[in-house]
């Protein structure tokens, strides 16, 4: 009868040059990078990539809290939803939600309300979603850091941005930020939430077994790896403004290149008014229109005017009697019309048809 041997479980976790299975030593963080802004229809979002795991945070709110008795009238709530993709990790993951999703959403909600001023919102909710889209370990820290940078991005007033880390212990050895095997075959795993002001803890969750030293070593570790991820969120959230900077200098440039030209014009035609060169052609303009009424003067004249010869001034003066003249005629030709034209005074009651013709 053959005897069935289970098969060892690998739990070699480095390398034989001592460093660990990625390479990395043992206080050393896996790469990380992050951006903001990065989805536009949230208020605040961000995309955190930690290793192999890859996770958008994004932010709706201050709002309206649905449903309405969950609202407080002396603080505003906060919500947090956690959710793994079916895809994000090596066995498909139910898409339906799960407990331990609802226990991580908690725990970074509790995280986060420290540092926000909740107070200041009564009645209404801040919605914080993440998405984890790759896991690879340590996803409640790298989800932290991502709702941080997205709360940072929407604008939303915290006392300090917060740092996701963790501190754990593989085969006897204290270890930061723990890959997804080291997690999942390690002694020990801390997930720590560091609160980046005043350097304190906002999370700490412990599973597994350490002594008091290898603890301490182990905080060493996570507040050395949280600083760097810090100074990598300020780095997303300065690149944001410099690249608004950007294009507004853009803008700007634009807009001075086209402004130019409209000066030019108005100043143009400024100086229209006031040039001599200008003034030129507006005297040339007022001799023109002169010589235009003296043109229609001398079409006005008598052939009698017209032929006597006389000096300017004469001649004006016929010019002057004769449009008066003229306008002594019309005069009289309006009068002589007034009286023979049918008058238009309205017709008085009873008189409907005054001029006796039936229609
Ligand atoms: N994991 C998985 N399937 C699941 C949940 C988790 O394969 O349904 C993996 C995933 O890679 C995760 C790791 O297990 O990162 C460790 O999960 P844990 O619950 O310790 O949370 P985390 O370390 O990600 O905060």
């Amino acid at each position: 009868m053959p005897i069935l041997v289970p098969e060892p479980h690998d739990e070699v976790c480095f390398r034989e040059d001592g460093k660990r299975l990625d390479g990395r030593a043992v206080d050393e963080l896996r790469p990380f990078s992050c951006e903001v802004g990065v989805i536009k229809n949230a208020q605040g979002s961000a995309l955190v990539r930690h290793g192999k795991n890859l996770i958008y945070a994004a932010i709706y709110g201050p709002r309206e809290v649905h449903p309405r008795h969950l609202a407080r009238p002396d603080r505003g709530i906060l919500r947090v939803y956690y959710r793994m993709a079916t895809f994000s990790v090596h066995e498909r993951k139910s898409p339906a939600p799960n407990r331990r999703e609802n226990e991580i959403s908690k725990v970074i909600r509790e995280a986060l309300e420290p540092v926000l001023f909740l107070e200041a919102y009564p009645d209404s909710q801040i919605e914080v979603y993440i998405e984890v889209i790759a896991a690879d370990g340590g996803t409640r820290c790298a989800s932290t850091t991502a709702a941080s940078l997205a709360l940072a991005d929407a604008g939303i007033p915290m006392k300090s941005m917060v740092v996701g880390v963790a501190a754990g212990k593989a085969q006897g050895k204290v270890l930061l930020d723990l890959g997804d095997k080291e997690d999942k075959v390690g002694q020990a795993d801390i997930p720590c939430v560091v609160v980046m002001k005043d350097k304190s803890i906002s999370l700490l969750q412990f599973d597994g077994e350490m002594t008091l030293e290898e603890m301490k070593l182990g905080f060493e570790y996570v507040l050395k790896g949280a600083e760097i991820i810090y100074q990598k969120q300020l780095e997303a959230l300065r690149e944001k403004y410099n690249k608004i900077s950007r294009q507004a200098e853009i803008e700007d440039a634009e807009l001075s290149k086209e402004t130019p030209k409209e000066e030019k014009t108005a100043s143009e035609s400024t100086d229209t008014a006031v040039s001599p060169e200008s003034s030129d052609i507006f005297k040339s303009d007022v001799e023109a229109e002169s010589a235009e009424n003296t043109r229609s003067a001398e079409i006005n004249e008598t052939p009698e005017a017209s032929e006597t010869p006389s000096t300017e001034g004469s001649e004006t003066k016929t010019s002057q009697e004769d449009v008066s003249s003229v306008g002594k005629e019309a005069k009289e030709e309006n009068t002589l019309s007034e009286e023979s034209a049918p008058s238009e005074v309205p017709p008085q009651a009873g008189e409907d048809n005054p001029t006796g013709d039936d229609k």
